[in-house]
């Protein structure tokens, strides 16, 4: 049997230390919300590959999609023999954007790659060059969606330097903040699109005030300037929603998805009113393996798991399952500093970030795997898949309980 000892020192030996490794336990086989490791130890994977499973790893109906394309073709690109399911997927996603403007869809590989392409139809379409973003935002590692990235160390440090015209505003504060900078730092008439994540993730789970999205996308409308939501960590039911911003009630111009989309897949879109859509000629955009039949055929059993599952009502549900623990644990547990969340996107925040990582590596020492967010490294994320059982569930807030009273005395 290999070990995961065995696996650590190759792996140091073949893959640079830049791609880091959360847990030092290498994965066998996965179901549902459970993984086991190569040693065959079961955890509860409330980490969902980073928000990718929704949908739960190997979702029967997702399994069966893949296993029968497989039987068919695995890849032609579409911008050479195009294929149903690549029309079938934008149709769906097309309907399901929030907003009644009609709609079309570009799908790409990853979520960096759509902010990317997002960024460009929306320069395309207005002509102008800047785009605003904000303080602790998550758009990528790519060059362009680094420079839309907020957090310094380990992101951006030595990467430099990074495309120009991108401005900075703080998330969450009053959207007069928007009016000022464009009178101190850039002319409104300049700026293409703001983009902005509906809850941040990476950036430590921070829910902006009711009704601030609805006056940054008032903001937006008066000056041209294109919303660009990025529904990469948010969508696909994690919020309670199938799309966050629908909390919100607005149609943003451009929304990007990725990760939970492919249920388990690679695939990531860029869906957007057909009209900016269409403004970018024919061989401006696409990529080799955007939209690859496997990762369409997966997402389009993934959205319909989630419609037939009631996913959405079960992400509210999970979410107040966490919040009536965490609340009590906050009144016993003086390291707590902060909870909060939308659906079943929840975190709590710690003192520092050591008794962050000390918590997480407790946690998966008694089979529960946990990422950390925040710019600070001292956010607990809880990613968990949206159909993980009640049973589970506790099992897993019982762990992090027992973490906790562990770090609170260590
Ligand atoms: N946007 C958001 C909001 C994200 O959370 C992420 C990934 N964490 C990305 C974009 C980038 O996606 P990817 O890693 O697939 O490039």
């Amino acid at each position: 049997m290999t070990s995961n000892a065995e696996l650590n020192t190759r792996r140091q030996q073949a893959v640079p230390r830049g791609v880091s490794n959360s847990l030092m336990v290498y994965a066998e086989r996965a179901s549902n919300a459970e993984i086991w490791d190569v040693e065959g130890r079961r955890y509860i994977d409330f980490a969902s590959g980073i928000s990718v499973l929704n949908t739960g790893h190997l979702h029967p109906k997702v399994q069966a999609a893949i296993a029968l394309q497989l039987q068919k073709f695995t890849h032609s690109c579409f911008q050479v023999t195009p294929y149903e399911s690549y029309i079938a997927l934008a149709e769906q996603l097309n309907a399901l954007a929030p907003g009644a403007t009609p709609k079309k869809t570009i799908f790409l590989t990853t979520g960096a790659e759509a902010v990317e392409n997002a960024i460009k139809i929306a320069r395309a379409y207005t002509r102008r060059p800047a785009v605003i973003c904000f303080e602790d935002a998550f758009h990528g590692r790519t060059l362009l969606t680094l420079s839309l990235t907020s957090k310094t160390h380990p992101y951006k440090a030595g990467f430099e330097p990074f495309p120009g015209d991108i401005y900075r505003v703080p998330y969450g504060q009053p959207a007069a903040l928007l009016e000022d900078t464009f009178q101190r730092v850039v002319a409104a008439e300049s700026v293409a699109a703001l983009i902005a994540e509906p809850v941040q993730g990476e950036g430590g789970f921070i829910v902006p005030p009711t009704g601030w999205l609805t006056e940054v996308a008032d903001v937006c409308r008066k000056h041209g300037i294109l919303l660009i939501a990025d529904e990469v960590q948010t969508g696909f039911a994690r919020t309670g929603k199938m799309f966050a911003i629908e909390h919100e009630g607005i149609e943003p111009d451009l929304m990007v998805t990725a990760k939970s989309l492919g249920g388990g897949l690679p695939l990531a879109a860029v869906t957007g009113t057909a009209e900016i859509m269409d403004h970018t000629g024919p061989g401006a955009l696409g990529g080799t393996f955007g939209g690859n039949p496997m990762c369409c055929e997966a997402a389009l059993a993934a959205i319909q798991a989630i419609e037939n599952g009631g996913l959405c009502a079960r992400a509210s549900h999970l979410g107040e399952l966490f919040r009536r623990r965490v609340l009590a644990w906050k009144d016993r547990f003086p390291i707590i500093r902060d909870v909060r969340g939308l659906g079943a996107m929840q975190a709590f925040e710690l003192a520092d970030a050591a008794s962050t990582k000390a918590l997480t590596k407790y946690c998966y020492e008694h089979g529960l795997i946990l990422v950390t967010a925040g710019t600070y490294g001292n956010v607990v994320r809880i990613l968990m898949p949206v159909i993980v059982t009640d049973d589970q569930m506790t099992e897993a807030l019982d762990i992090l309980e027992s973490a906790l009273t562990w770090v609170e005395v260590a």
